[in-house]
């Protein structure tokens, strides 16, 4: 069964979680970036300005699992 993509990570919003929101720390490497969760994404930038605002470092958004796997190589069936 494929993974659900799952629900927004805000209470009580309930609605598909469509994009990732990470952030990485200051004098940390990109690859420690943390992964505040998956959000719609309304949402995602409401918790994205909060956990800069927390954290102070690079703030960005991801495309969640299923969403990077249909984005695969061009040109293929
Ligand atoms: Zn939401």
């Amino acid at each position: 069964m494929p993974q659900p993509v799952g629900e927004c990570g805000w209470s009580g919003c309930g609605a598909p979680a469509r994009v990732e929101v990470l952030v990485s720390v200051p004098g940390e490497p990109p690859g420690l970036a943390l992964r505040v969760g998956g959000y719609c994404v309304g949402h995602a930038v409401i918790v994205g300005i909060d956990a800069q605002a927390r954290y102070g470092g690079g703030l960005w958004y991801a495309a969640p699992l299923l969403n990077r796997a249909r984005g695969g190589p061009a040109g293929r069936n």
